[in-house]
């Protein structure tokens, strides 16, 4: 199963759905859950929005999809909404006025400022940047029921200007264990995020270690991903997580069908 792919719905993905879905069952899985994002108030307004305009012709294509692949793979509706702390009103009205299989939820904004951009790390130390973005996490989680699982949780490492340490998914390990705590109490899942495989850091996200933690505290919901925006990025990595997903005390993954979850052996 692959839990996080992205069609041309996403502004950066150049996978139609069909060729997703070709893709997945050429890789040999045999389920997709359709992820495209749903960033609202996007602050770099020069770039197309990272948004879902059309959700209801989403949601018919992904019928559409469906039905043409009926045996072969099966295809589940899903999101990926990008949480800031002013949106979650309307993060919540979209996800109910819909009928999703599954929500991830992501923070690809630290106080509106994208990571991904140099001037979010000036003037702080690697420490700063991360203890700022985990507790924008924290905070946002908390304050936010309608998703089933937390997206890449560790992303801040894929683009900090920072030479990658073998530790740095232990930096403010007392804020990821409070995360990963709000996660359990609330029944959410911690997705496993094979684009890391792709970054320096040669890991998923979050790292391995991270993922034992989880489930040390009581977590049970796990679901696999590969964030794919281009044909090879389908299924990549997959039986390299798989050992470590199983390496970290996990017998299962997760799929969800109407937002309830499932649980699949790994074989
Ligand atoms: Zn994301
Ligand atoms: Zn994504």
């Amino acid at each position: 199963m692959d839990y996080h792919v992205h069609s041309t719905y996403s502004v950066d993905s150049c996978m139609s759905m069909e060729e997703v879905c070709l893709r997945a069952i050429e890789a040999g899985l045999a389920e997709i859950a359709f992820t495209d994002h749903i960033d609202i108030d996007w602050p770099d307004t020069t770039i197309p929005p990272f948004d879902v305009k059309t959700l209801d012709k989403y949601f018919e294509d992904l019928e559409k999809m469906q039905d043409r692949f009926k045996g072969q793979l099966v295809i589940k509706k899903g999101i990926e909404i990008g949480l800031q702390p002013h949106i979650l009103d309307e993060c919540a009205n979209i996800v109910e006025s819909y009928p999703f299989d599954f929500v991830i939820a992501s923070v690809h904004l630290v106080g509106g400022v994208d990571p991904y951009l140099g001037e979010y790390y000036k003037g702080k130390t690697k420490e700063e940047c991360y203890e700022e973005y985990y507790q924008e996490i924290l905070k946002l989680i908390k304050s936010f029921d309608r998703f089933n699982v937390l997206g890449h949780l560790d992303y801040i490492k894929r683009y900090a200007p920072f030479p990658i340490g073998k530790t740095d998914h232990l930096l403010c390990i007392s804020l990821i264990d409070e995360i990963l705590e709000t996660l359990i109490l609330k029944g959410k899942g911690l997705e496993v995020n094979t684009s890391g495989y792709r970054h320096a850091s040669e890991a998923p996200m979050p790292h391995p270690d991270i993922i034992r933690r989880y489930r040390e505290l009581g977590g049970k919901i796990i679901t696999l991903g590969s964030d794919a925006h281009a044909p090879e990025h389908v299924a990549f990595r997959f039986e390299t997580a798989l050992q470590e997903i199983k390496r970290s005390g996990f017998d299962s993954l997760t799929s969800f069908s109407s937002m309830q979850p499932k649980f699949v052996a790994i074989p």
